[in-house]
């Protein structure tokens, strides 16, 4: 795609996607594991005892573990070498323990796993020399529900100057020669037994730790970060304090003593976490751009709403996802819209540009196994967009209060424990004292979308204004509440009707003429706008529009920019910036230099609904202006256009990509900016 509106400046993404139980009459309640790592070979050596309440009739028990681990033994409680079988699939994590006999009245049983093995580095799952981050999901241990609440303790073995973590509390460190052990214990169970080790880094907490007879106490509730940014780690750790207070005062008690946040996913780009019950992992960029403006700020409320959701009370299956992702980017924008308004207006305008941009719609009800079924795009736009824009569209039907309360109360009944969307509802229901089905099957199951409009009526009374609210695409017993701002002659009035079905009238009252109504300005209702459907046809237009590489190809790329710009005119869509952008780049391609140099002046002037967007495609924009001034045979312009760049300091011109006209291999804007202001200098020395 030449002219494609998926370019490289994602600044963000975050990863929950923890998924759910085998359903098997097995609960698993206590693990005692003792871990080594050896973390330049990626390996990992283990003894896992892990103790679980069965069904008396059961004869085996079905576990996963990464298949990369080789089983030495699996032992039960009496000191029996038990039968295991792993599964004939290839990379299937899945295996059976034959026990020796049923479980019988004894219910509990402990089995204990030898095993060890090279675990291959992904991004999220790695055991490197620069750091070791194991979550769940990598089945570094043997499971039987990946969620499971168990009390743990755990030893973990690392190279000496070390530091290694996971959930519950630190009860020893023990330094042995070229190693260090350290000791962790579970007070309350807790839902997952992920691990995270660096290289010993400082921490530093907030608030500040208790002076007592010569050493210190961290004080309950901190926020403590631990990594090599020190600086902005302490800024980042204090705003996780605040956000912690903010969300105990929403939802009820934080049961960790205290949060540490720590660097991790060594040499990666962008914002990327992982959160853990009591300990959040975050990658450098995370830290270094936390407070800069725009920059990715949904990141840090949406890792630590997960703190109690669902970390807390966590999914009765994968398709409750909607009670993970989707609400943490809801908390996120509640929490935005409080502190910085702007970006959470923003980011609720693009999730109802975005949301509904993938063709077909998903259904939303599919929740976590979007991440198996459709690519990173269409899962965001579905699962954390379009399910954001659901938590505010339940916001109009039961009011915000009452959302609180039911997020309150499903914190209370459930903490500790899984639950399902339709618990959720449940409780919606009764605080409300409605029925609700319609709008859970209505937006979790079913892919329609509302489509509202209006129509004026003939007045009664010389002050009124009458008319007819009309919802396209909805059941008869869907209603929501949809404001209204009458623009009159002496200002705007904010009105609001609560809808029934596909009709209702309703009549207000102004003394000034009414010039313009505008329905939901404020856009609290998931329904099509005009910008998301010129964005989706922007999209199938550019998506159509084929290669980069033979001159053909770049006509009808040109071509395809060309029309899509025609097709929003008025910029509803915000897309102009990058389809310019694009342009520019086949101009350039084509060697027609004065067209190109026209679209990046305008990119320089155009914005987009995302900061970090804009930043990069400015900054690329001047990278091309200072190519073609080379090209030209001005050297002093060029490094001008490159020396503007540089100025803006903002975190996009870190963004990596592969541009094909640059041979594809990856670089940043900053990188191409500081080559252009450097290469001036070369005919000056001879
Ligand atoms: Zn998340």
């Amino acid at each position: 795609m030449a002219c494609a509106l998926l370019a490289g400046a994602r600044a963000a993404k975050s990863e929950q996607e923890k998924s759910r139980p085998q359903r098997q009459p097995v609960t698993a309640e206590r693990y005692e594991i003792e871990v080594s790592f050896q973390p330049e070979k990626s390996f990992l050596h283990a003894r896992a005892g892990v103790t679980l309440r069965a069904d008396p009739s059961l004869e085996a028990i079905a576990f996963e573990l990464n298949p990369h681990l080789q089983i030495l033994e699996v032992t039960d409680g009496q000191g029996r070498k038990l039968e295991f079988k792993r599964s004939g699939r290839l990379g299937s994590p899945k295996l059976s323990v034959r026990l020796a006999e049923p479980v019988g009245t004894r219910r509990a049983i402990t089995l204990t796993f030898s095993y060890e093995g090279t675990l291959p580095v992904r991004s999220l799952d790695y055991i490197t020399k620069d750091g070791i981050l194991l979550r769940d999901e990598s089945r570094w241990y043997p499971a039987v529900d990946l969620a499971a609440f168990t009390q743990n303790e755990f030893h973990i073995g690392i190279p000496s100057r070390w530091r290694a973590i996971t959930s519950g509390a630190p009860v020893s460190s023990v330094g042995s020669g070229l190693g260090a052990t350290y000791n962790w214990k579970t007070w309350q169970p807790v839902s997952s037994r992920s691990i995270v080790a660096l290289p010993d880094e400082q921490q530093r907490c907030v608030p500040e730790p208790l002076k007592k007879d010569g050493y210190s106490e961290i004080q309950r509730g901190s926020a403590c970060f631990i990594g090599p940014q020190q600086d902005s780690g302490m800024r980042l750790a204090a705003r996780v304090h605040e956000l912690l207070d903010r969300y105990k005062d929403l939802f009820g008690p934080y049961r960790h003593s205290e949060t540490l946040v720590v660097a991790g996913f060594p040499g990666q780009r962008g914002a990327i976490g992982y959160s853990a019950p009591g300990f959040l992992v975050v990658s450098e960029d995370a830290v270094k751009f936390f407070d800069y403006p725009g920059y990715a700020p949904e990141f840090l409320p949406h890792e630590i709403a997960h703190q109690w959701f669902p970390i807390e009370v966590t999914l009765a299956s994968q398709e409750d996802g909607w009670l993970a992702e989707s609400l943490a980017e809801y908390l996120a924008w509640r929490y935005l819209e409080e502190t910085d308004p702007e970006q959470a207006r923003r980011m609720a305008a693009r999730a109802m540009r975005d949301a509904l941009a993938p063709e077909p719609l998903p259904p939303l009800g599919l929740g976590l196994r979007l991440f198996a079924l459709e690519n990173w795009e269409v899962t965001h736009a579905t699962l954390y967009q379009r399910g954001l824009l659901v938590w505010r569209t339940l916001e109009t039907v039961i009011d915000r209060e009452r959302v609180d309360l039911a997020l309150r109360e499903y914190y209370r009944r459930y903490a500790g424990r899984s639950a399902s969307i339709a618990d959720f509802r449940k409780i919606c229901e009764e605080i409300s004292g409605r029925e609700l089905g319609w709008f859970f099957d209505y937006f979790l199951s079913g892919t329609r979308i509302p489509e509202i409009e209006f129509r004026r009526t003939p007045a009664m009374a010389p002050n009124e204004v009458a008319g007819e609210i009309i919802l396209h695409n909805v059941p008869p017993d869907f209603q929501v509440r949809v404001e209204m701002r009458l623009e009159t002659t002496a200002g705007p009035i904010e009105h609001s009707v609560a809808t029934r079905g596909e009709v209702t009238a309703f009549t207000a009252t102004s003394k000034n003429p009414v010039t313009r109504i505008a329905l939901d300005p404020d856009l609290r209702i998931l329904r099509w706008t005009e910008a998301a459907r010129r964005n989706r046809s922007q999209r199938a237009l550019l998506a159509a529009a084929g290669g980069f590489e033979s001159k053909d190809e770049l006509v009808r790329a040109t071509d395809a920019c060309q029309k899509a710009l025609a097709l929003d005119q008025e910029n509803l869509a915000r897309n102009e910036q990058q389809i310019r952008f694009e342009l520019g780049r086949l101009y350039y391609r084509m060697k027609e230099y004065a067209h190109a140099s026209q679209q990046f002046a305008g990119v320089l002037e155009l914005g987009s609904l995302d900061p970090m967007g804009t930043d990069f495609h400015r900054a690329w924009a001047r990278v091309y202006r200072a190519r073609i001034e080379k090209l030209r045979g001005h050297p002093a312009a060029a490094r001008a256009e490159a020396q503007a760049g540089l100025a803006k300091r903002s975190p996009a011109l870190e963004t990596q990509v592969a541009l094909p006209e640059a041979g594809g291999h990856a670089t940043t804007a900053a990188a191409e900016l500081r080559a252009l202001t450097q290469e001036e200098e070369i005919p000056r020395r001879r």
